[in-house]
């Protein structure tokens, strides 16, 4: 127990300080493991702040909401479901991690070879390939486009014209 009271470190940090980044896990070998609690199914639960609840939920699932920006909604049940491209439930590695509701879409875009790793990122990598959730995000977020840019690993123009909607058209 560490502070007084009931003051909690942000959900964020965490989050990450129990998610182990290290190459080898899962089945290519990039997947960010929680090494926290887990639930019986396999899944990691975190408690959420007492400025949000402080209600439990899925690992992967507040690891989606913070990477992307997104909130997904108080009820588990009712709200979008977060799937794991890779199938390793304990993962929090937030470019495995897909809404339920974008499964055709998304299972196109892994089969056209998207794979950017974390590191690679601020690389001169600039062709955005970026999955929905993340154009959604994109196109939600209020910052400076070059802060979104540097977020994302892509160029001012391609942040700026996702959300004037000149790509991506046809994402709602
Ligand atoms: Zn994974």
């Amino acid at each position: 127990m560490s502070g007084r009271g009931r003051t909690y470190p942000p959900l964020e940090k965490r989050l990450w300080a129990k998610v182990d980044k290290t190459p080898g896990h899962g089945p290519n070998g990039d997947c960010w493991v929680w090494t926290g609690y887990c639930v019986d199914n396999g899944y990691g639960q975190i408690t959420r702040s007492r400025a949000q609840g402080g209600r439990c939920d899925y690992v992967h699932r507040v690891a989606f909401e913070i990477h992307y920006g997104v909130d997904l909604g108080r009820a588990r049940k009712s709200g979008p479901l977060v799937l794991h491209h890779c199938d390793n439930r304990p993962c929090a590695n937030p470019r495995h991690l897909f809404l339920g509701d974008d499964t055709a879409n998304m299972q196109d875009m892994l089969s056209k070879g998207r794979k950017v790793s974390a590191d690679q990122q601020g690389s001169a990598n600039n062709q955005a390939r970026l999955t929905e959730p993340e154009v959604r995000a994109i196109r939600a977020d209020t910052r400076a486009l070059q802060e979104i840019a540097d977020d994302y690993a892509i160029a001012v123009s391609t942040a700026c014209s996702i959300r004037t909607r000149k790509r991506w058209p046809h994402l709602r």
